[in-house]
C-alpha cells in the first residue's frame, strides 16, 4: 500500500466508524465533526525532516546523502519507529511507513506514536568506516528531534544492532549528561538491548498465522453468521493430511526467522521456496532451511549458482527473485519490501494465506481482490509488530534498569501478540460485515486513536 492508499483507507474507515458510532462517548458529535476532525489529524503528518548529510567516501569524494525522519503522530505516546538504510528510501515511502507505525502501535495498544527514518544509501556498498560515518551523521543532524521522551528510533531494513549501538554512542557524545540508553531500541545485549529483539519480528510474524491455525480456528464457535469466504480455504488447509507448503520472500531478519519458525512445526509445514534480491530457490519436497540459514549467516545472502548450492549442500532449483511470489504454495510470507503484489501479478498468486512480514507489500486493490476470492491476508500492522513489542520491553528495561531474560521476552511477546490476534480474528470471522482483515485492524486502531484524541481535547 502506498502512502495515498493508506490515507484513503484511513478516510474510508473513519467514514464507516462515523456511521456505526462505536462509542456513545462523543456527545458533541451530532454532525460527525469528531470523526471529520480525527480523520484530518490522522491523515496528516506532524513533522517531516529532510536533511542532506555530508559523508566523505573512502576514495576521498564528498557525498551529500538525503536523510529523513518523519514524525507522523504522537497521540498514543512518544514517536517510535525504525531507521532504514536503503537505495529505495524517499520521502513518500518514509512518511507512509511512519503512518503505519502510528496505526500499528495503536492496534497493539503500545504506548508509542508513529515515526520512521531513512537514509538513501545502499549499506552493501559502504565500507565499515563509511557506514559508521552515515550512522553518526544521522544522529548529529536529527538530534534536536530525538530522545527518550521525544522520538525513539530502532533498526529497520538495512540497519541492525551495530548501527544502533553507533547511534547511541554518538547521541551520548553530543548530549553529555542526558540519559541515552533509553534513546534507541534494538541495541546489542551488551549495550542495554534485550535478548530476542533481532528475532522478534520474524517470530511474531509466524505466530500471527500459526495462532490462527493452531489455536483460534480449533476453538472457533459455531455461530449463525455467514463466514468470510476465506473460512473454507483455511478449514481445508488445516484438515489436510499434506504438510502446508510455505514460500518466503526475503531471507533477512524477518523471512529467515519466520522460515525457521515454520521448521519448528515440521510435520505440518515444508518450506518449498525462499528468495532474496538475487534468486528464488525451489524444492517441491522441502528446502533444507537449516543449511540455508548457515550459508546465509556466512555470506549474507542465499546461494545463487549450482556451485554455491553444492557448497551449501542444498538441493534446489534456481529461479528469478520474483518467482517466489507465484510459486506453488499454500502460505506466502512476504518479508522483503513494499509494493510486491499488485493488480499485475495478484491473479498469479497460488497461496491461500498471505502473511505480511514486511511493511506494505500488497496494494489496496490486490488486498480487496484476495478478500473477495477467499484468500486471507494477515496484514503488516498485525503480523510484523513483534519488533516494536520487544522494543517496548527494551525501552522499559532501559528506563528501570531491570533486566529481562530471553524467556521473559518471548513469553511477553507471545502473550501480547496472541491477545491482539485473538481480538482481530474474533472481529473478522464473527462479523457479518466481511471487511478485509486490514480494514478491521484499521478500525480497531482508529477507534483507539479517535478516543485518545477526543479525551485529550484535540477534537474541539
Ligand atoms: N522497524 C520495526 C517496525 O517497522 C520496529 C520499530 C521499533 O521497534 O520501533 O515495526
Amino acid at each position: 500500500m502506498s502512502r495515498d492508499e493508506t490515507r484513503t483507507l484511513i478516510q474510508e474507515v473513519v467514514d464507516k466508524l462515523k456511521k456505526e458510532t462505536f462509542s456513545n462517548e462523543f456527545t458533541n458529535n451530532e454532525n460527525g465533526e469528531v470523526f471529520d476532525s480525527a480523520a484530518e489529524i490522522i491523515k496528516t503528518t506532524d513533522k517531516i525532516i529532510k536533511s542532506y548529510i555530508r559523508v566523505s567516501r573512502d576514495n576521498g569524494v564528498i557525498e551529500r546523502i538525503p536523510a529523513y525522519r518523519v514524525q507522523h503522530n504522537n497521540i498514543s505516546g512518544f514517536y517510535k519507529g525504525g531507521i532504514r538504510f536503503s537505495p529505495a528510501v524517499n520521502e513518500e515511502e518514509v512518511e507512509n511507513l511512519a503512518i503505519l507505525m502510528t496505526i500499528k502501535n495503536a492496534l497493539h495498544e503500545l504506548p508509542f506514536g508513529g515515526a520512521k527514518g531513512g537514509v538513501f544509501v545502499d549499506p552493501r556498498n559502504l565500507s565499515p568506516r563509511e557506514l559508521n560515518l552515515v550512522s553518526k551523521k544521522y544522529v548529529q543532524r536529527l538530534k534536536p528531534d530525538l530522545g527518550p521522551t521525544k522520538d525513539i528510533p530502532a533498526p529497520d531494513l538495512g540497519t541492525n544492532d551495530k548501527v544502533i549501538d553507533w547511534m547511541v554512542g554518538e547521541y551520548k557524545t553530543i548530549t553529555p549528561g542526558e540519559s541515552y540508553v533509553n534513546s534507541f531500541t534494538g541495541k546489542s545485549a551488551v549495550n542495554g538491548g534485550v535478548a530476542g529483539r533481532r528475532e522478534a519480528t520474524g517470530i511474531g510474524t509466524f505466530l500471527s498465522y500459526y495462532y490462527l491455525r493452531d489455536q483460534w480456528f480449533k476453538q472457533a464457535k459455531t455461530m449463525k453468521v455467514t463466514r468470510p469466504k476465506s473460512w473454507k480455504n483455511l478449514e481445508t488447509l488445516i484438515h489436510s493430511d499434506q504438510p502446508t507448503r510455505v514460500a518466503v520472500q526475503g531471507f533477512g531478519n524477518v523471512g529467515s526467522i519466520a522460515a525457521n519458525e515454520a521448521l519448528k512445526c515440521e510435520d505440518e509445514h515444508i518450506v518449498t521456496a525462499v528468495s532474496d534480491e538475487d534468486v528464488t530457490l525451489h524444492n517441491r519436497k522441502g528446502l533444507d532451511i537449516e543449511r540455508l540459514l548457515a550459508y546465509s549467516e556466512q555470506h549474507r545472502r542465499l546461494p545463487r549458482s549450482a556451485e554455491e548450492l553444492k557448497e551449501a549442500n542444498v538441493q534446489a532449483d534456481i529461479d528469478s527473485p520474483s518467482a517466489v511470489l507465484t510459486s506453488e504454495c499454500d502460505l506466502l510470507i512476504l518479508a522483503a519490501v513494499e509494493g510486491q503484489i499488485t493488480e499485475e501479478n495478484m491473479k498469479d498468486v497460488s497461496a491461500k494465506i498471505l502473511l505480511e512480514g514486511a511493511n506494505a507489500p500488497i496494494t489496496k486493490n490486490a488486498d480487496e481482490y484476495f478478500e473477495n476470492n477467499g484468500i486471507i491476508v494477515i496484514p503488516d500492522i498485525l503480523a510484523n509488530a513483534g519488533g516494536v513489542h520487544v522494543s517496548y520491553l527494551e525501552w522499559m528495561q532501559s528506563n528501570n534498569d531491570k533486566p529481562y531474560t530471553k524467556e521473559d521476552v518471548i513469553t511477553a511477546l507471545t502473550d501480547k501478540m496472541t491477545d491482539v490476534c485473538h481480538r482481530v480474528y474474533d472481529h473478522y470471522f464473527y462479523s457479518e460485515n466481511h471487511e478485509t482483515t486490514r480494514m478491521l485492524c484499521y478500525k480497531l486502531a482508529l477507534m483507539r486513536l479517535i478516543t485518545l484524541l477526543y479525551r485529550h481535547g484535540k477534537l474541539y
